[in-house]
């Protein structure tokens, strides 16, 4: 495969902008290339790189191309969109209308505020919490991702784990003291720590991780979480920037049945267009300004291209439920395949999925949390990268991220999956 152009393109771009890259992982560090494909187009279930390869997309630009990309209705609400303007610093019925839509999928939402970003919505989530419970620290659980603000980088998964640091360097040493963090799922250390810290205002999760790869959650684990966080009056937020609309309409609310007090989300609700959301309980969502004094604001929040293609994502997923339903059973048979190829070839690997999510591992026994994440094997999943991408899938660049497939992605799709898999396991074994 020629991908000289994209080689070329990198060296360039290293000039100009930190590593070559405006988000670390897609710099394909951590699968030992030396440099990354650059993208010039995608059409459904493909992306089309610099040199004129196609590849079938596992990543779904980290979740929110679920019905791929450029669906045609999608894409034609937009384009008439953007014909009317695509800016105006003004509110929009529009946003009303999507506020609507995710309360509806969502009864812990009572009400909501549009964000350009997934890192913006838990950043407030966090803001509110302090302000609504008057404490100070937060308790996040160690591999979670929730974005790049300040409090929630400590610990961090997604491309903190993946260039092997889990905290990031320019963070004040108040600001980390203020952050607690947990192993994910070890009920008896995080009931400690609530227990003996009485200055916690909320808890965040992302109640089936995604960033330190997919881990599978019980739901007596998120049942645990909602009843000490009552008792303490806590905050509990679930981060369904990546689960929300994903796994289902309701996210993970709906799928354990669980209330939190705040919710963020993100990806799907903007249909592939900048965006991302806080909601939750109408009392705390009434402190924000101009109603109350916690600030939240932006220039493009609520941001009428973003807005359109969200509203008209999210309808399509509601008027049409088989999509879930067709896309968790063809992830179960993915699944399927891909563990009876791993006992075909012998591979120490292990998959965890969640609708149409899931992550293999390279290791043997099944991951739980963050320590089972770190020790598996980056030599092999390099070579499962390397040899998807050589024969035309694009798999995660990082073994601590999840595959993202979407509707569109056809039967044909998948036989080139297995098809490269099984040459990827002949390499491993090899
Ligand atoms: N929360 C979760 C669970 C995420 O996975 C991400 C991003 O991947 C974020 C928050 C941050 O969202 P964004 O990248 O839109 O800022």
């Amino acid at each position: 495969m020629n991908t000289n152009k994209s080689k070329e393109i990198f060296e360039e771009a290293k000039k100009s902008i930190p590593g070559g890259v405006n988000s670390p992982v897609r710099a394909f560090q951590s699968v030992k290339k030396d440099y990354p494909i650059f993208i010039e187009s995608a059409k459904g279930s493909k992306l089309f790189d610099e040199d004129g390869n196609e590849y079938i997309d596992m990543i779904g630009s980290w979740g929110p191309m679920i019905l791929g990309h450029n669906y045609p209705e999608v894409l034609e609400v937009v384009k008439s969109e953007m014909e009317k303007g695509t800016s105006f610093g003004l509110p929009t019925k529009k946003e009303v209308v999507l506020a609507e839509l995710v309360k509806e999928c969502f009864p812990a939402i009572e009400k909501i505020r549009l964000t350009t970003s997934g890192t913006e919505a838990t950043m407030a989530a966090v803001r509110l919490s302090r302000a609504f419970t008057k404490k100070n620290k937060i308790l996040k659980f160690e591999g979670c991702y929730h974005g790049h603000s300040d409090s929630l980088l400590v610990k961090a998964g997604s491309g903190l784990l993946t260039f092997e640091h889990q905290d990031s360097n320019g963070i004040t040493e108040a600001v980390t003291r203020d952050t607690i963090t947990a192993p994910f799922g070890d009920f008896e250390k995080i009931k400690k720590i609530i227990e003996d810290e009485k200055d916690i205002a909320c808890v965040i999760v992302e109640p089936i991780p995604a960033n330190m790869g997919v881990i599978e959650t019980s739901k007596e684990f998120l049942e645990f979480l909602r009843e000490i966080t009552r008792k303490k009056n806590t905050v509990l937020i679930f981060d369904e920037v990546i689960t929300g609309f994903r796994i289902s309409l309701g996210g993970a609310c709906e799928v354990f049945g669980i209330q939190p007090d705040l919710v963020t989300l993100g990806k799907i609700i903007g249909g592939g267009y900048p965006v991302g959301a806080f909601g939750g309980k109408k009392e705390i969502m009434d402190l924000i300004s101009p109603v109350g004094n916690v600030y939240h604001a932006g220039t493009l929040s609520g941001n009428p291209v973003s807005v359109a293609a969200g509203i008209k994502t999210i309808s399509i997923l509601k008027e049409n439920p088989e999509i879930y339903k067709t896309l968790e059973k063809r992830t179960k048979e993915l699944v399927s395949k891909i563990e009876n190829l791993i006992q075909k070839y012998e591979i120490p690997a292990t998959v965890n999925y969640v609708n149409s999510l899931f992550t293999i591992f390279f290791a043997k026994d099944k991951i739980e949390n963050l320590e089972d994440a770190i020790d598996t094997s980056d030599e092999m999943f390099a070579i499962y990268f390397d040899t998807m991408l050589e024969n035309g899938i694009i798999v995660p660049p990082s073994k601590y991220e999840a595959h993202f497939i979407s509707y569109v992605h056809s039967d044909e799709d998948y036989e080139k999956f297995y098809f490269a898999l099984e040459k990827a396991f002949e390499k491993i074994k090899n």
